[in-house]
Order: C-alpha cells, then structure tokens, then sequence
C-alpha cells in the first residue's frame, strides 16, 4: 500500500485518504506557445517506469496538495513537500540519487 506523508499536517496518510492528481512540475504554455506546444502540455505525460513525481492531495485529511517524489515500481517514496514548489527539494533530489545513482533528473 502506498503511503505518503502529508508536509502540512504530518499524517502518514495512505492511498485511501488521498487522491492523485497526476503528473507534478508541468511547465504550463501561454499565450503565443504554439499548438503542439500547447497540446504537449494538455496531454503529454512521461509515465515512467522509476521515479516520477506526482500530485497528490490529502482528501480525506487536510485537503491540501502537495507533491511526491516515489518509484513507481517498487512504491518507494522519497520525500513529500509543498505544492508550491517549483523544482524538487536539495533533500528529495539527494534521496533519489543515494537509491538511484544512474537516475538522469528531471525531463
Ligand atoms: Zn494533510
């Protein structure tokens, strides 16, 4: 079972309590972005198999979204923080990479 702690209130919630909300650090087109630029952003995912950070809201908690940083194969989390992040924590990029040394960053 998944497991994520919320960083707003503490909980480690599981998968029960929470409700995806897919892909996290999308970099959003504006005006003057082109069409397929812009249906990149609408409908281009990476789906990685490894790791993949996501959004995720605490539904049945605190409600606030926050982000995540997991393995999407073996469930492993490698940290939480806030939603109004713009890049991943020093913290979560250090734990991703002492896991996964040949993990290349971000897309
Ligand atoms: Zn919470």
């Amino acid at each position: 079972m998944l497991i994520l702690n919320c960083p707003y209130c503490g909980v480690d919630a599981d998968e029960t309590e929470l409700a995806p909300g897919g892909e996290a650090h999308l970099k959003r087109e504006t005006v003057g972005s082109s069409d397929e630029a812009f249906e990149a952003y609408l409908f281009d995912r990476a789906n990685p198999k490894g790791v993949h950070f996501e959004r995720w809201r605490h539904a049945y908690g605190c409600g606030k979204w926050f982000l995540a940083a997991r393995d999407t194969v073996t469930l492993e989390v490698f940290g939480t923080y806030s939603a109004q992040t713009i890049e991943p924590p020093k913290a979560v990029i250090d734990a991703i990479k002492k896991k996964k040394p040949d993990w290349e960053g971000l897309a």
